[in-house]
């Protein structure tokens, strides 16, 4: 069985329309499997809601194989090779992902329905680079030494051993499926550490696919694991709740993490929790309009709105208000909204019908409470000629009170709502008043309220005259409700080691 066993054929032709869906399976100890159960779930288009693949549920069974085969596999060829060697393999996975950069490409598109554009640029390129910057970093943490003084006069040493932590759960979304789902599979990896990853119900193909990649780049069985399933009741809690596994990383909602960290706290496991934000875009007067204007529509449409780092509130300072909406609605009416392949779009659909219940449901909120809509509000007109499709509008708002639904609750939808503000003191009370600390942008060219503001937001992130400008050497994660723990650089690989101090008596 290969990641994506057709049973009808491959994966190839017009994936919009696929007539032939695939059959997913689990990936365990080096080997695709189908459940024993025999039950499988349907995976939709989000663009015409036609039938991608039909996947294994995993049980209790097939999770019980996956965490024991990680656990062997620690003891392994994998626990016994150098720091280098599992730093050359993880080199070799991120080249087989980019040998196969359009099969990623084109399975990532058709599980998400998001444009070519963005994935090609944003998901598979950085699903590579996610092996490869912490196949380096590995290499290059500096461990403490500490010379110690004893009464004998002798002196002691004490050395910091790194060690991996053990099997790791690995819990991911569906809105950058392997972007998010290698950003913890890399780290975990280059520390020695085993992992099963449960991605999301949504979007099981990339990692049904990378386990392909692992075999070819040599990665020993048992390594890399992948359970299918849902959360409740399913994959997602037997691997959380499994006593064998030693940590569990999660990214999705805050409360899918209270339950989650409820699942940890037996036998006192290790978690790492990104989860939900409802970010505030700050845009004072004297900011570049322009700029903050092209930058705040990215921030608020891009990926459909489903992007945890994704602005939902902006603030404007009063004398820039109605340019500002004006430039705004502007340019969002200008996004181009089709399929992945369709020419020069930069808007898909929403993830599923479902999801388009749940901001649909927010939309009818703002306007019950009292909003003014400036743009868009519903369905969108894709939806005639994609019927079944997940379609909706870019939608802002103005008018609306800081304890309405949609500036309080996190929406993940394309939309936000724009309010004026009259000083800095008030903009970034109102910024941080949010239960979420996730990210926010900051609009100025005055360089000291910059430094003031940024220092200010009760958040993980913060971006000044930009957004979503990534170095992955620097720490990512979010203050409050947002999560705890940071990944990325070298705080990514302290969440996946064991430290052991060693201390020799000279
Ligand atoms: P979700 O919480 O519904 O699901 C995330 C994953 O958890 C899925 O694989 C799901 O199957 C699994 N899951 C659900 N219930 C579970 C349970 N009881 N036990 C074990 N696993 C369970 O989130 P989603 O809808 O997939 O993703 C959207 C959310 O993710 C948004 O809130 C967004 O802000 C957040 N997110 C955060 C970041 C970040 O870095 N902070 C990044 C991307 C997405």
């Amino acid at each position: 069985m290969t990641y994506n066993r057709p049973l009808g054929q491959s994966l190839d032709g017009n994936m919009l329309k696929n007539t032939n869906p695939m059959e997913i399976g689990h990936f365990i100890n080096g080997k695709y499997v189908k459940g024993t159960s025999g039950e499988v779930f349907e995976n939709r288009s989000p663009v015409d809601g036609s039938l991608i693949s039909l996947v294994h549920e995993a049980r209790q069974d097939e999770v019980d194989q996956a965490v024991m085969a990680a656990r062997r596999a620690l003891k392994g060829p994998w626990g016994k090779m150098s720091m280098a060697e599992r730093s050359a393999i993880l080199y070799k996975v991120a080249e087989g992902i980019e040998a196969r950069f359009d099969e990623f490409l084109r399975a990532e598109c058709a599980d998400t329905g998001k444009p070519w554009n963005m994935a090609s640029h944003i998901d598979i390129p950085r699903g590579a680079a996610n092996f490869k910057i912490f196949a380096d970093l590995i290499k290059n943490v500096p461990d403490e030494v500490f010379d110690m003084p004893t009464p004998d006069g002798a002196g002691a040493l004490n050395y910091a051993a790194r060690g991996p932590k053990g099997v790791i759960a690995v819990i991911s979304p569906w809105n950058l499926p392997l972007l998010l789902m290698t950003w913890k599979v890399g780290p975990a990896l280059a520390c020695g550490n085993t992992v099963v990853v449960k991605p999301s119900e949504e979007t099981p193909t990339t990692t049904a696919l990378l386990g392909e990649v692992m075999n070819a780049a040599g990665v020993p069985e048992g390594v890399y694991n992948v359970v299918q399933g849902f959360g409740p009741e399913s994959a997602g809690a037997y691997l959380t709740s499994h006593p064998e596994v030693d940590a569990i990383t999660f990214t999705g909602e805050t409360r899918t993490g209270e339950i989650i960290m409820q699942s940890a706290a037996i036998g006192l496991r290790n978690i790492s929790m990104e989860c939900g934000g409802k970010n505030p875009a700050l845009i004072f007067a004297d900011a570049d309009v322009d700029k903050a204007v092209a930058g705040t529509v990215r921030s608020a449409f891009v990926n459909c709105g489903q992007v945890c780092l994704g602005t939902e509130r902006v603030y404007v300072q009063r004398p820039l208000y109605e340019e500002f909406i004006a430039k705004l609605a502007d340019q969002a009416r200008q996004l181009v909204i089709g399929p992945p392949d369709g020419k020069g779009v930069s808007m898909g659909p929403l993830i599923s019908l479902e999801h388009r219940n749940k901001v649909l449901s927010y939309y009818e909120k703002a306007v019950a409470q009292g909003a003014d809509v400036v743009l868009g509000g519903g369905i969108h007109s894709a939806v005639e000629k994609f019927p079944g499709g997940a379609w909706i509008e870019p939608t802002i708002w103005t008018g609306v009170k800081d304890t309405d639904a949609v500036m309080k609750e996190e929406i993940f939808g394309p939309c936000c709502s724009v309010v004026p503000f009259d000083d800095e003191d008030e903009a970034v009370q109102r910024g941080n008043d949010s239960e979420y600390g996730l990210c926010a942008a900051v609009w100025t060219e005055n360089l000291s309220r910059a430094h003031r503001v940024a220092a200010q937001m009760d958040v993980g992130l913060v971006w000044v005259n930009s957004w979503f400008l990534r170095d992955l050497r620097t720490a990512f994660g979010g203050a409050k409700q947002s999560g705890i723990g940071r990944e990325g650089g070298v705080h990514g690989l302290e969440f996946y080691t064991e430290h052991k101090n060693i201390c020799i008596k000279l």
